[in-house]
């Protein structure tokens, strides 16, 4: 899915592109993306409704339309934002539809939701899985969009502090890269990000929370905040298109089979619940006795 670094840009871009136009349009490849929670139908509900907002929350991206509704999308795990330049008026009217015939290539039903808008590009939100949802609901309603409406502190927010952390982790169960990946804990960590939050933090992903010392505990919570922001800062300097994921910058998700870049150990690849992780066996040890060194961690921000 994109994550929430990559979410971070998207939400740059859309707001510069989109916010103060208006929607003249809207249309769908696959009905069953959409969960609308309004009564009037799609696409009347959204046509002549200005984009006030564009947030991220979590790994969801809030669209604040005019007339207190919502539109809030959960990309899932393939789905991608695109815009496409409004395209030229020209005298040959047959020749105006070569993006729409571009993008009308891909299965048609991978598109769960575009929107015209008066003098700007059209906004597309593809989905090739089509797991993704698209919400539309009164400003009022929103906490009933699932998940999004329970979900655990955002990670870029002030509220994210190491009491707050502390808090969240307490208590858990389960091994650390399954609490990571939990929304209603942290909003919001992936696959890609919880791999990499680990390995700067030493931590194998099958390491028990209640396993996991003070010393551990602030090495995770330091981790997280520095790895997420070196990502941000990375994708924003690479300012690409929003339908592509920067990734290849990271030092262990995908790279398995390779080299670890800090001990040249081979990154592995492991099961862990419902996903795989990669991590470096000889920086991310799986027993506590090698778990030393925490002076490798380097700069440690407050
Ligand atoms: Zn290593």
């Amino acid at each position: 899915m994109p994550e929430l670094p990559d979410l971070v840009h998207v939400e740059d871009v859309l707001r510069k592109a989109i916010v103060g136009k208006t929607i003249t349009g809207a249309r769908t490849g696959d009905p069953t993306v959409l969960r609308i929670m309004v009564a009037e139908p799609f696409p009347a509900l959204l046509v002549g409704r200005r984009i006030e907002t564009v947030e991220r929350r979590g790994h969801f991206m809030r669209f604040g339309l005019a007339g207190e509704l919502v539109l809030v999308i959960n990309a899932m795990l393939v789905g991608r934002y695109k815009l496409l330049p409004r395209e030229p008026e020209a005298p040959n009217s047959g020749k105006t539809k070569s993006a729409k015939a571009k993008s009308a290539r891909q299965d048609p039903r991978a598109l769960g939701l575009a929107l015209e808008l008066e003098d700007g590009p059209e906004l597309q939100y593809l989905d090739e899985k089509r797991m993704g949802k698209v919400y539309v609901a009164r400003a009022a309603d929103e906490a009933k969009i699932p998940v999004y409406g329970a979900m655990g502190v955002d990670l870029m927010s002030p509220a994210f502090t190491r009491a707050a952390f502390g808090k969240a982790f307490a208590r858990r169960r389960d091994q650390v890269r399954a609490f990571l990946m939990d929304k209603q804990a942290l909003a919001s960590i992936g696959n890609a990000y919880a791999d990499e939050i680990l390995f700067a933090a030493h931590l194998h992903p099958k390491t028990f929370c209640r396993k996991i010392d003070p010393a551990g505990v602030d090495a995770l919570y330091q981790s997280i905040g520095r790895v997420l922001a070196q990502a941000i800062a990375e994708i924003r300097a690479r300012d690409q298109p929003v339908e592509i994921k920067v990734r290849d910058f990271l030092k262990v998700r995908g790279r398995d089979g390779k080299p670890c870049l800090v001990c040249g150990t081979t990154i592995r690849s492991v099961r862990v619940g419902a996903g795989d992780a990669c991590f470096c066996p000889i920086c991310q040890p799986e027993t506590r006795k090698l778990f030393v060194n925490w002076s490798q961690l380097g700069d440690r921000k407050a």
